[in-house]
């Protein structure tokens, strides 16, 4: 079988040609005809409450570029997406999103209240807490943005969709689930219950280095689109230099044989990766995963994995003191303590013994104030 994703490239952030070039990327992917009538809700990525100067969050005109795409099509669109720490009414209006979909005719839509979700074909969750408008729409499209990822090295499509589960969920989520292999199976699991029917990617300025809060814009120029949403990662991965199948949540993905049975299968439109390949994308370095170490050896395991897994490092002179890492970190391990500086009289602490290395508070940190050393 034959899976198609599109790569169509696209310099800037300039409306007509976003239209132009998203309407090339979803021709190229097989069109939209099949969304006339439907509801569809677009998931862009809204880490936190950020502008588009940085590029954390999917652009608004992109998204305002989609919604037009698609009510054009026929089809009723709803777009919103639930950020780590700040409120959706927030993170919509600061990242210009919901103006942007406004503007463009759909809906925007605040994620608040989980719907207790059965999922009987996961692997490792059976039920998720999923925003209410999913009960309500016939389908979901992910917008995701390109960037690198502290913990899962890449954040694409499917991982993308981790803010279909609103608010601090995300965070408790992260505690049940601290080895990056477990993580990858529940965001599998939970593309399982969504089944997304395509995702458009924003890669015009990718976040390469520490992603996805802290990196450092790319101008990688690009759009991709595809209805088979493991195809568009793994063709992604390609692009920036990263083997798909070193990646926890697409090795994962392939093994449920679910979207794809082989990556064989892909087939791109329009551009190559070949063609458009990124040689010096600045990576997050892919590690080993000790797992197997744990089952047989559990202290060893603990001993490796506090020297070799990167901590979360506070960079005090950055930090505004804002205290969103403390209340995103549900294992407990920030706090403030009293420090000596005129300005704040405080500074963050961290026990590394509590911290399990999830990273959330690197994701939602908006003074690039956090490394991962
Ligand atoms: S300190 Fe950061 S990385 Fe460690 S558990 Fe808390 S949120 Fe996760
Ligand atoms: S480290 Fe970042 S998130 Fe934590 S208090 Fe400082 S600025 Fe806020």
């Amino acid at each position: 079988m034959n899976v198609k994703v599109s790569i169509v490239r696209c310099a800037e952030y300039n409306d007509k040609l976003l239209y132009d070039k998203v309407g090339e990327a979803v021709s190229l992917a097989g069109g939209l005809s099949e969304f006339k009538g439907k509801k569809v809700l677009l998931n862009p990525n809204i880490l936190f409450a950020v502008g588009p100067d940085r590029p954390v969050t999917t652009h608004p005109a992109f998204v305002g570029a989609v919604c037009r795409h698609f009510i054009e099509a026929g089809a009723e669109v709803y777009a919103g997406d639930s950020p780590g720490v700040h409120p959706p009414h927030m993170a919509g209006r600061v990242s210009g999103i919901a103006k942007a979909v406004t503007d463009a005719g759909a809906h925007w839509v605040d994620f608040h209240h989980g719907i207790d979700t059965p999922n009987p074909g996961g692997r490792m969750v059976k039920r998720f807490p999923i925003a209410e408008i999913f009960s309500k729409v016939d389908t979901v499209v992910s917008l995701p943005k390109l960037k690198t990822h502290g913990m899962m090295y890449y954040t694409g499509a499917m991982k993308n969709l981790y803010g279909m589960i609103p608010g601090l969920t995300k965070a408790q989520l992260h505690v049940r689930f601290p080895e990056r292999a477990n993580f990858a199976a529940m965001i599998v699991d939970l593309n399982i219950l969504l089944k997304p029917a395509m995702a458009i990617m924003d890669g015009v300025i990718a976040m390469e280095g520490p992603g996805p809060g802290s990196g450092y814009p790319r101008n990688t120029g690009l759009i991709l689109a595809s209805k088979n949403i493991l195809a568009l990662d793994m063709t992604v991965c390609r692009i920036i230099g990263y083997d798909p199948h070193k990646i926890p949540i697409m090795s994962d993905a392939l093994s449920r044989e679910f979207w794809l049975k082989s990556e064989s299968e892909i087939v791109t439109a329009g551009e190559t990766v070949a063609d458009v390949r990124v040689k010096d994308f600045k990576l997050v370095k892919v590690l080993h995963d000790a797992g197997f170490i744990n089952k047989l050896f559990p202290g060893l395991f603990k001993l490796i994995r506090s020297i070799t897994v990167p901590k979360p490092r506070f960079l005090h002179n950055k930090c505004i003191r804002c205290g969103e890492c403390i209340k995103i970190c549900k294992s407990d391990a920030l706090c403030f303590v009293d420090d000596n500086s005129p300005k704040y009289g405080k500074k963050i602490s961290a026990d590394y013994k509590k911290c399990i290395r999830c990273y959330c508070c690197h994701e939602v940190c908006p003074a690039d104030a956090i490394r991962l050393r």
